[in-house]
Formats: C-alpha cells, structure tokens, sequence
C-alpha cells in the first residue's frame, strides 16, 4: 500500500464504476483510483478486472454488506492518518442499492466530508431511455423477495404518481412484473431494461401486460440484470381505490379476502382484483 501524508487527514472519494460497459468510467474516477492509498470495494475479486483493464494498481480491501461495520474504524483511521481511500462497489454508484451508506455516514460523523466522483447508475440510466415521464420519479430499489412484502410493498404505492423505478434480478423478474400487473392494472405504461450498456441491451415498453407478454415469449427475456420503470398513477386518482381500501381495512378483519374484495369493490366501485392484492398485503399472505 502507497503510504500518505499525515499533517492532513486523507478523502473518502465515493467513485462510480460502468454498469457493464468498461468504457463508461470517467478520467476523473481513473485518476481517483489510480491515486488513492486504498480501494475499499465490494467484492475485490469483480473489481480486479476493471483495475487491471486500465492498468490501476491500487491496493484493496473488501468493504460489503456483512464487514461495513467492522471496516469503518479502520477506514476512518487511515483517512485521519492522511491517507485517501476510494469507494467503490461492483457496478455503478456506491451506496445504490450497494453498500457504503454506514461509512459515509461515519466520515461525516467524524468530522470529515466524502468527495463525489459522480458516473453511471443503472437507475440514470434506464431512465434517460425508458421513455416514461422522468420530471419526478420514486426510486424503490429492489422489492423485497417473499410474494407477500412484495405485494404489500407495491400495494402502498397504488396511489403514487411519480414515476416509479424498481431493480429486479434474474430470479424474480417475471414475479415482480406479474404482482405489478395485478397490483397497478394491466393498462398501467411501464419500461423494463435488460443488461443496461452490455451486449444484450434490451427495452420492452408498452402497458404491464403487453411487457409481461412480450417477456413471456421471449425466452432470453428472463437473463440477466434489469430496471422496471412504470409510469406512476394518475394525477386525479381514481377515488374508488381509496375508497375501497379503507373498506377493506375493516372488512378483512372479519372475513376472508376474497369476501372482503367482492364486497369493498361492490361499494367502492374499485376492481375487486385490485382491493383483493390489496387485502392479501394487508393479511400479510
Ligand atoms: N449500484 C448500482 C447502481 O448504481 O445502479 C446498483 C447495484 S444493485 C446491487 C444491482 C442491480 O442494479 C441489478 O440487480 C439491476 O436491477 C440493476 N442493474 C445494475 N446494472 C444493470 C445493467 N447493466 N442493466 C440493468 N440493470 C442493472
């Protein structure tokens, strides 16, 4: 490891690496880890290949979800020993959906402040070309893996008008877009991206339905990373969804979800399939 200087402390530059392309990084953040004393990464072994394809030989360490906590003193202690330590994670910006959020907040903390060397993300990315309105839009991250959080979670976003962006794995993209289809409608406009920047960048865009549709035939549809960006709801919302919901608050503690759904939809004037994903969010099922 290069040694620092001690009169001042050293950075924690926060650097974003290409989303696949090794060709979108920028001089900046080549020059950062070039220069730095330590590379904290993700997983050293995945960063390996994007140090040795620009000739950096930085030192590095790992830094991921299960040793962040453990790191932090001693990344701290280098910094206030005047060495710099660049973040980086696998692909694209740290702390997206990537660990770093705790070791951020720590430099802060300890009286410092992070540099940003701002590049790609597939979140900016994918809505630079989804073709959805981007004026105002609501990152949700990953939606969480078991069916029923899954459901509840989209549930709660019924009524959201901002665009809405969400990352999805190879495991659960066909499940996730079907639970949006039930949950949102089958009309509601949406864009998934595939292997954003790679060899098999892929768009699907049309109504949930037709996107699922489309996936379902397409059997390399279901490889690789994507982003699911789906227009949000209507400014003046249907008030029979909320109306039927808070029917539904009450109905579900005493009946069973599909008697609850028939009922709130008949009153409300809500789709029952919508109150009924909604009740099973809220059964926790
Ligand atoms: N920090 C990253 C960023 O700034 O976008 C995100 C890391 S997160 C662990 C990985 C997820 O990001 C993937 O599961 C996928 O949803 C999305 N993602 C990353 N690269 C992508 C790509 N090239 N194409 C499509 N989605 C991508």
């Amino acid at each position: 490891m290069k040694t620092g200087k001690t009169e001042r402390p050293g950075k924690l530059y926060v650097v974003a690496t290409p989303i696949g392309n090794l060709s979108d990084i920028t001089n900046r953040a080549l020059e950062t880890l070039a220069s730095v004393e330590l590379i904290a990464a993700e997983d050293t072994r995945h960063s390996r290949t994007l140090l040795q394809h620009y000739g950096i030989k930085t030192a590095m360490l790992s830094l991921h979800e299960h040793n962040e906590s453990s790191r932090i003193k001693q990344i701290i202690g280098l910094l206030q020993a005047g060495s710099s330590v660049a973040l980086i994670s696998d692909a694209g910006t740290p702390l997206i959906s990537d660990p770093g959020s705790r070791l951020v907040q720590a430099v802060h903390e300890a009286g410092l402040q992070p540099v940003p060397i701002p590049g790609p993300s597939a979140v900016s990315t994918m809505l630079s070309v989804a073709g959805q309105p981007v004026e105002r839009f609501c990152f949700e991250g990953f939606l969480p893996s078991k069916a029923a959080a899954r459901r509840k979670q989209l549930g709660s976003l019924l009524t959201e008008t901002r665009t809405l962006v969400f990352y999805e794995s190879s495991h659960r993209i066909s499940d996730s877009i079907q639970d949006m289809k039930n949950a949102f409608g089958a009309s509601r406009p949406c864009t998934v991206g595939r292997e954003l920047t790679k060899r098999f960048e892929s768009l699907y865009r049309g109504t949930l339905a037709e996107v699922l549709l489309v996936m379902q035939q397409d059997e390399n549809s279901g490889r690789g990373e994507f982003v699911i960006v789906v227009a949000g709801a209507e400014e003046n919302p249907d008030k029979s969804i909320e109306a039927g919901q808070s029917m539904m608050d009450v109905l579900v503690t005493e009946l069973s979800v599909s008697q609850a759904a028939s009922l709130a939809a008949r009153m409300s004037g809500a789709r029952k399939k919508v109150l009924y994903e909604y009740g099973l969010g809220k059964k926790g099922k």
